[in-house]
């Protein structure tokens, strides 16, 4: 059986595995957005407080947001 408890910030490199996000920081307005389904490089997300959308790209080693 797979252990899924992951350290958020040590095992964020290997999103290529299937590495999944379960928060991020809205790039317009800071605001932290907890995301339970988790995210991955090339999905979108919208921030719950602002509204904005934002592709997800990879940013060596942590997702970088993109406006979409
Ligand atoms: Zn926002």
């Amino acid at each position: 059986m797979r252990d899924r408890h992951f350290d958020d910030d040590d095992d964020i490199r290997e999103e290529r595995t299937g590495r999944r996000f379960t928060e991020f920081d809205c790039p317009d307005c800071n605001a932290n957005n907890p995301h339970d389904e988790g995210f991955r490089v090339g999905d979108q997300v919208m921030c719950f407080y602002c509204g904005a959308h934002f592709r997800v790209r990879d940013g060596g080693g942590k997702p970088r947001f993109v406006e979409a």
